[in-house]
């Protein structure tokens, strides 16, 4: 089932011809905007007037399974997408499709094309060649290079947020206070100088008073930085968009790290303290 409408109206484009040869899509949800993509994919080429879960075609399965030659998924390769792993593309696109109506690509983590892989994509994006779709994703528009951007319709897939407050398990009631609280903490620590340790006590201990409390505001951390880091800014979290990401990233990893040592650390304050310790190293 597609869950984005604007991709779901794409079913339609598709069967009246009045479809792109290349999409770009904009996301705060890059996993779910790829499953999206598999079902659009899978209702634009299922021979058997695709029904939810196509369960009476061998292609829809296959689609699913990753294995149809005419559909190729690129991933970055380490820190970036390679010039050689879009020529491989080229080369498997030489041929016509075969199983379904059209060759089709999707570039996950577009922004992380590199110079030389964007210059050898502008071949299919400037010919587009019949029967070849191109469909990227990108949580980062703004990083993502011009050439490309300027060539594909532009799709804003925006997914509903999720309550990452529920996701950890702070109930309805105590939200409010933890979200206070997290604000609170984290501006201090990262946009003002205040003495850390004062604020662990003052802040931390005197409002979560047992592991179970202080494990759920670390992983509550944890979240609204990993959002953050993705370039979901959270509206009660605005100011982090001017910490800079490697702040960010180093204090994402010492919240893991001191996750982890919670439940064997006897003493949960003495933990606290460690841990601003190496904040004020930042
Ligand atoms: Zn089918």
């Amino acid at each position: 089932m597609i869950v984005n409408e604007r991709i779901q109206k794409l079913v339609n484009q598709y069967h009246e011809n009045k479809f792109s040869h290349a999409f770009l899509f904009v996301t705060n949800d890059l996993g779910k905007t790829h499953q999206d993509i598999i079902s659009l994919i899978k209702e634009i080429s299922c021979p058997n007037k695709y029904k939810e879960n196509c369960e009476e075609c061998n292609l829809c399965y296959q689609i699913d399974s990753g294995v149809i030659p005419n559909i190729k998924e690129i991933y970055p390769d380490g820190q970036f997408i390679k010039k050689n792993q879009i020529l491989e593309l080229k080369e498997n696109f030489k041929t016509k499709p075969l199983y379904i109506a059209n060759n089709i690509y999707l570039i996950n983590q577009a922004e992380r094309l590199n110079a030389a892989a964007a210059n050898t994509m502008l071949k299919f994006l400037e010919e587009p060649e019949n029967n070849i779709i191109g469909f990227f994703i990108t949580n980062n528009k703004e990083t993502m290079l011009d050439t490309i951007k300027s060539r594909c319709q532009i799709i804003i897939t925006n997914y509903e947020d999720e309550n990452i407050l529920q996701k950890v398990g702070i109930e309805a009631e105590e939200q409010d206070l933890y979200q206070n609280i997290a604000k609170e903490y984290l501006e201090n620590n990262l946009t003002k100088s205040n003495d850390l340790i004062y604020l662990n006590k003052s802040l931390i201990l005197n409002n979560f008073d047992d592991r179970v409390k202080i494990t759920k505001f670390f992983n509550y951390l944890y979240l609204v930085l990993d959002k953050t880091i993705n370039n979901e800014i959270m509206e009660e979290f605005a100011f982090l968009k001017q910490i800079k990401l490697t702040k960010l990233l180093t204090l994402q990893k010492f919240i893991y790290k001191n996750l982890e040592t919670i439940p064997f650390n006897v003493n949960i304050e003495l933990l606290l303290d460690n841990f601003c310790l190496e904040m004020e190293e930042l």
